[in-house]
């Protein structure tokens, strides 16, 4: 506990609900950037840990800060990510209940990275099985090969996650990690066939142009002496990246590989598909004398024959079934360059999946495992300028993040009242299950809607199905279109657009491409030519095949999952911000940080802790800080914990409505109370 009042006054009050003004938007903000000013870059809300990005290394990692933190209070010592998951380990430890960390924040904010604090304080503090340190490096190094294929560089962050990911580190009866097992949600695979301006593609495809080794390049049919002829990586005009180097990442990935056990054939198979997507992307097409359409680039697609056994016709044609026969038809140009780039992306998003499951053998535990600790770093609330489909269920997901960390927290506020016996007060909050409803319910909800126009055969799109969307959710308290009740036009919606009304704020999206990338746009055809790339490959090397359904649909199930997941354990929560937009140390701009502490619902989950009461300790810790203050417990008290602290607090004047004795701690009200007696201390 800080003390004193020109501290608190200079670096802030390290919990949240201790600020006297605890509704006020700008003194939250101002807590933060005194804080910030100092390097502090914790925070508490109650057990949440808000958690600002430093854009610098700072000197608060080493093992000697590791240790400082195993087995103590999060009260006793200034708030810290390895305090948070020294917590969630000690509960795992006495109490055996699964855990899990819920990170999330916007791009750049530090979610990835904060994942990686966690695990780096697991792999180095807990103790050790026999043989279980190579189980250590494996889940350290999953970490390298899963950004090489899912992270790129981006005009937020220069290594942006563009998958959400769920990791399960797994304990022995002896709190040692015996294994692991990941879960990876949406990968962004548009990004393999088109970049903004600024980005880049996935990391792997530029690590393995600049440094892979000469022979492998070679087989691979790639030529590194211009990485700027890859029609895939120049669509951002951005080949390099000051503070990425390639060439040490490739190394880094390269002993990631071998300590994953991935063999030689493996790794090669893997860059074939690396390969055979830049070969694709240089697949041109162009139209004879009679409009049909040819391949006009020879040397890309004998590599992507040979290398890849895409079987050539399937980029030019496509079966049709007419009276009951199936028959071989052509695409038009623009077909084929789709279908170029929809197989370029599934081959892609399907080898990320392998990826994964391979991990995951490597990762899976050969003892008894007694415990688990999930990570969940996914993407935080997203709102653009143009939002789309990947906002929709983005969006969606933190809206269920939010539905779960309102009941959890809530219910765990609550049984630790009834717990304690001092009676539940009643708090007011806003559930979001109404916008949950909206989006996912059965047969009514959006999602639902989306299946439903993608499935209707005729004049079906993403028009058609705004005007659905209109008639059937028009009334609904959530959901708004340009056309208002009286006939009228809403300016701020667009007439491709609606809007949802989330918990965290509005959001226009603009239903083009809802369609298509609902159905994942991918031929029939091709879908039949992954199936021969799999049966043509060596069978170690198999594509796991997504069952074929809507996406959104998909991401709704999987989701659902993790919900359950998720709720079966204890939760703790960090809520990451991005202090400027120029990804530089010391900036901390106002305007920016706003925008993320009401995305990130943090006003409301303060509002909802301070509720009951700011503080709670256990009478013996509660007794231990402050009996110098009473002559009669000082220097020990000798009867029972609760009579000591009944009698410290009567001899501090607290008044009947400042606090409560539950059965084995003192809940305080206010946090003025606490200061007060802090300051006593001092003097
Ligand atoms: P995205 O959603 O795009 O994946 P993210 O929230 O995962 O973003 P990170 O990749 O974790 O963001 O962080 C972005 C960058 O910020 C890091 O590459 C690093 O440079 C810096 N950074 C984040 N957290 C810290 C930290 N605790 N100390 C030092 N630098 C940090
Ligand atoms: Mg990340």
């Amino acid at each position: 506990m800080e003390s004193g009042l020109s501290a608190r006054d200079r670096v802030g009050v390290q919990d949240f609900l201790l600020l006297d003004n605890y509704t006020s938007e700008a003194a939250f903000i101002e807590n933060l950037r005194r804080r910030y000013k100092e390097n502090l870059i914790y925070t508490y809300i109650g057990s949440v840990l808000v958690s600002v990005n430093p854009y610098r290394e700072l000197e608060i990692y080493s093992k000697q800060h590791m240790e400082r933190y195993r087995g103590v209070n999060f009260y006793e010592i200034s708030p810290h990510i390895y305090a948070l998951a020294d917590n969630s380990y000690r509960a795992v430890r006495t109490e055996r209940k699964d855990q899990c960390i819920l990170i999330s924040g916007e791009s750049g904010a530090g979610k990835t990275e904060a994942s990686k604090k966690v695990l780096q304080y697991y792999t180095t503090m807990c103790p050790t099985r026999n043989n279980t340190q190579s189980i250590r490096e494996r889940l350290l190094q999953s970490t390298p090969v899963l950004e090489a294929f899912g992270n790129a560089k981006t005009l937020r962050n220069d290594n942006s996650s563009r998958f959400g990911k769920y990791m399960d580190v797994q304990f022995d009866y002896k709190g040692a990690p015996i294994g692991g097992h990941i879960l990876n949600y949406l990968l962004e695979k548009s990004r393999v066939v088109h970049q903004n301006h600024g980005e880049r593609n996935f990391h792997i495809f530029y690590q393995l142009l600049e440094s892979g080794d000469g022979a492998l390049l070679k087989r691979l049919g790639l030529d590194r002496t211009n990485p700027q002829q890859y029609h895939y990586l120049v669509k951002g005009n951005c080949p390099r990246v000051s503070s990425i180097s390639d060439k040490n990442s490739w190394k880094v990935v390269s002993k990631a590989f071998t300590v994953i056990g991935f063999n030689e054939e493996e790794v090669e198979e893997l860059l074939k598909v690396v390969a055979s997507v830049l070969h694709l992307g240089n697949t041109q097409f162009g139209e004879d004398e009679y409009g049909e359409t040819h391949l006009t680039t020879e040397m890309p697609i004998k590599y992507v024959s040979e290398v890849s056994y895409i079987p050539v016709l399937s980029l030019t044609h496509k079966k049709i079934v007419a009276k009951g026969e199936e028959m071989i038809g052509p695409l038009s140009l623009e077909q084929a360059v789709s279908a170029r780039d929809a197989l370029a992306k599934a081959i892609y998003g399907r080898t990320f999946t392998w990826l994964v499951q391979k991990i995951n053998q490597s990762l899976a535990f050969q003892v008894k495992c007694s415990s688990v600790i999930g990570l969940l770093d996914i993407y935080g609330f997203e709102v653009f300028q143009n939002n789309s489909f990947e906002q929709f269920c983005i969006n969606y997901c933190n809206e269920k993040l939010q539905q779960l960390f309102i009941e959890l927290t809530l219910k765990s506020e609550q049984e630790e009242y009834e717990a304690e016996g001092i009676g539940w007060e009643t708090v007011e909050y806003f559930n979001n299950k109404i916008i949950c409803d909206l989006v996912e319910e059965k047969f009514k909800g959006i999602i639902a809607i989306l299946d439903e126009e993608c499935l209707r055969p005729g004049d079906a799109c993403d028009l058609t199905f705004l005007e659905k969307l209109e008639d059937r959710l028009g009334g609904h308290a959530h959901f708004v279109t340009h056309k208002l009740a009286n006939g009228k036009i809403r300016k701020a919606v667009g007439r491709e657009e609606f809007r949802l009304l989330h918990y965290a704020g509005e959001v226009n999206y603009n239903i083009n491409g809802f369609l298509d990338k609902n159905n994942d746009l991918l031929y029939r055809n091709l879908k039949e030519v992954i199936m021969m790339m799999i049966v043509r490959r060596q069978s170690n090397f198999r594509f796991t095949l997504l069952s074929c359904g809507q996406a959104a649909t998909q991401f709704k199930l999987s989701l659902a999952k993790l919900m359950d997941i998720l709720m079966s354990k204890q939760p703790s929560y960090i809520r990451c911000i991005k202090p400027n937009d120029a990804k530089q140390p010391g900036r901390f701009e106002e305007v920016l940080v706003r925008h993320q502490v009401k995305y990130l619902g943090l006003m409301e989950n303060l509002r909802v802790r301070r509720a009951g009461f700011a503080y709670r300790r256990s009478f013996e810790a509660f007794l231990q800080r402050y009996k110098p203050l009473c002559p009669d417990t000082w220097p020990n008290w000798q009867g029972k914990l609760s009579d000591g602290v009944s009698t410290l607090v009567k001899h501090l004047d607290y008044k009947a409505e400042e606090y409560k004795l539950g059965r084995s701690k003192i809940f305080i009200r206010f946090p003025k109370t606490l200061f007060l007696t802090e300051d006593a201390l001092e003097l």
